[in-house]
């Protein structure tokens, strides 16, 4: 029963949706900043003005460019995710400050439209923008908010707005804005600050990324959100499901306060979870591993207790580049990986682009086929061009001297492909050790994906050739279903349930064991732990999934039978489809 009464109107309830980028619930009163760009006057300006507005807007870029500095030395005490990520942004906004190509075209606009400083980095900044988020691809069009970032800091310059604190904000606020920043997010205590909103920016924009190091809910993408609320309006923020909801009724806010007093149960569960062993009820032991791309991930990993790292994806050393990694390059950043895991195994893949996932370098030499899904890729690539494969070996070679490192190539169809590997990594071997260079010895185990269906069925004649192998289910599925595994329009059609892709995982397992080669899993299956029981089930003991999703998985494998798994992963496996199955794998009991 609802006790207001009657005479307050009180306000109603709005739900939008929007990008949930980093999981949590917050609850609190709004705090709505103008982050975005501050609006701005254009007025026009007299010839001889040209050049006095021309040197106020060189005076902007230099006085950002010391304040970014002074942000620097302050990103250099922080430490973890955060730290790395505000470090490649505040660069990334020294690299487009001292560009030339920004500050002559604004310049050049002041003097040909005779206008403003400010109005004429609008301009510009608005341009530029635009070209960005033309070019289709995620990681670029977050890059047009790189530009907005110094946009916005040179127009708050230009007209003195100056940035606001959120120091002074009632504890557990909410802030809701245009844009938020990562150096916004920065400012962001998360004992004070319960979460953010924006109107703009994707799930893979600093701010988000940000987000979720710190572990801020925040939710991204609500088209015009910040005129949408009130500063002191209570808001929840759901960054698992992507919703604000407004003023909420007080029924969502009760349902809402309970769940998030159920998350912070489950978070302190879960951290604890770190300290025990992966270890079902029956005692079978089972190796988790870390997934990892970006050198900040392996911290990730090592605070996650990750029993090593089961998939290092080497595409990183290649993107945003025009050139080729050397050998000492690759060996300098696969050496934090391995220095960082202290002794536990890093099991690093060779270069896996080709088609839709192409470094600019490579693009040259290879020709776009008309389907990039089945063209020259990853270990394709990497034998039809030597130099490439050798430098990787090489760098994986010198830092299996310092730890242990196994390698693990992509896509694998035939027996034949590891065999030649293994040729070029003995040739290389034999180069560095004549050049007295330390590297592993012996040489380090070479293993191959099972992430294509033809590896699947003849999985017995890749074990012959490989010491170990790797279920990608995401392209395994992506390949035995025929459907794209980025496209959107059949996204509701990918289903790793599908009973022919469980078959190829299991038969792939069961031919592994009869080889007597290891097998393990490091598709985003390993992850979820909706599917451990049925994996475990299926005889894998070797997972290896993004470094938060170790402890929910661990804590799924702590609570399993083996044998009662075992008995449920035969019946799965006759099911006729994918609902039957989803619906064995919830039910409890057997
Ligand atoms: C896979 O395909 O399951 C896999 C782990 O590799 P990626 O996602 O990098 O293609
Ligand atoms: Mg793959």
């Amino acid at each position: 029963m609802n006790d207001t009464p009657e005479t307050a109107a009180p306000a109603v309830e709005r739900v939008l949706e929007g990008l949930g980028v980093a999981p949590g619930i917050a609850i609190g009163p709004a705090h709505v900043v103008d982050t975005g760009r501050p609006r701005v006057r254009e007025y026009k300006i007299a010839a001889h003005a040209v050049a006095g507005e021309q040197q106020r807007f060189a005076d902007a870029v230099a006085g950002s460019v010391r304040q970014l500095r002074k942000l620097q030395v302050k990103a250099g005490k922080m430490s973890g995710a955060a730290a790395e990520e505000l470090g490649f942004l505040l660069e990334a906004s020294l690299q487009i400050l001292s560009s030339n190509r920004l500050t002559r075209r604004v310049k050049e606009r002041i003097a040909a439209d005779r206008i403003n400083a400010e109005a004429s980095v609008q301009a510009e900044v608005g341009h530029i923008e635009e070209e960005f988020a033309a070019i289709p691809d995620t990681y670029l069009a977050s890059r047009a908010q790189d530009i907005h970032e110094v946009g916005v800091r040179l127009i708050r310059r230009l007209t003195n707005v100056p940035y606001a604190g959120f120091g002074d904000l009632p504890k557990g606020s909410i802030i809701i804005a245009h844009a938020i920043t990562p150096a916004d997010t920065v400012l962001m205590n998360p004992a004070k600050i319960g979460g953010f909103a924006a109107a703009i920016g994707g799930p893979e924009s600093h701010s988000a990324i940000m987000a979720r190091s710190i572990g801020l809910p925040a939710v991204l993408g609500i088209p015009k959100l910040e005129e949408r609320v009130d500063s002191g309006t209570t808001v929840i923020i759901d960054g698992a499901l992507g919703r604000v909801i407004i003023a909420p009724s007080a029924q969502t806010l009760a349902e809402y306060a309970r769940a998030r007093r159920r998350l912070q149960r489950e978070t302190a569960l879960l951290s604890r979870m770190r300290t025990l062993r992966a270890v079902t009820l029956d005692g079978t032991k089972v190796m988790l591993q870390a997934n990892v791309e970006l050198p900040f991930e392996a911290e990730a990993a090592v605070r996650a207790g990750a029993d090593g790292i089961g998939l290092l994806r080497t595409e990183f050393l290649f993107m945003n580049r025009d050139d080729l990694p050397s050998e000492e390059e690759q060996f300098q950043s696969l050496k934090a990986f391995v220095v960082a895991m202290g002794g536990k195994p890093v099991t690093i893949r060779t270069l896996d682009v080709g088609g839709d996932k192409l470094a600019p370098a490579l693009r040259e030499k290879l020709p776009i086929g008309p389907n990039p899904a089945l063209g020259l890729r990853a270990i394709r690539l990497s034998l039809k061009y030597k130099p490439l494969l050798e430098a990787q070996l090489g760098a994986i070679l010198r830092v299996g001297a310092l730890g242990p490192v196994r390698i693990l190539l992509p896509m694998v169809g035939t027996p034949n492909e590891v065999v030649r590997v293994r040729a070029v990594l003995d040739r290389v071997a034999t180069r560095l050790r004549k050049s007295k260079v330390r590297i592993a010895d012996p040489l380090p185990p070479v293993g191959a994906m099972i992430e294509v269906p033809a590896a699947a069925l003849a999985v017995r004649s890749i074990a012959g050739a490989a010491d170990f192998l790797s279920l990608g289910t995401n392209d395994l599925t992506m390949y035995t279903l025929a459907i794209d595994r980025g496209d959107e329009h059949v996204a509701d059609l990918y289903d790793p349930l599908h009973p022919a892709v469980l078959q190829l995982i299991h038969h792939a397992i069961s031919g592994a064991a009869t080889a007597g080669v290891p097998i393990g899993l490091c598709g985003e299956m390993g992850g979820d732990p909706r599917y451990t029981q049925m994996l475990l089930g299926f005889g894998l003991r070797d997972l290896s999934m993004r470094a938060t999703g170790l402890a929910r998985v661990k804590q799924r494998v702590r609570a399993t039978d083996i044998e009662e798994a075992t008995r449920r992963s035969q019946r799965i496996l006759s099911q006729p489809d994918s609902a039957h199955i989803s619906k064995l794998l919830d039910a409890k009991g057997t």
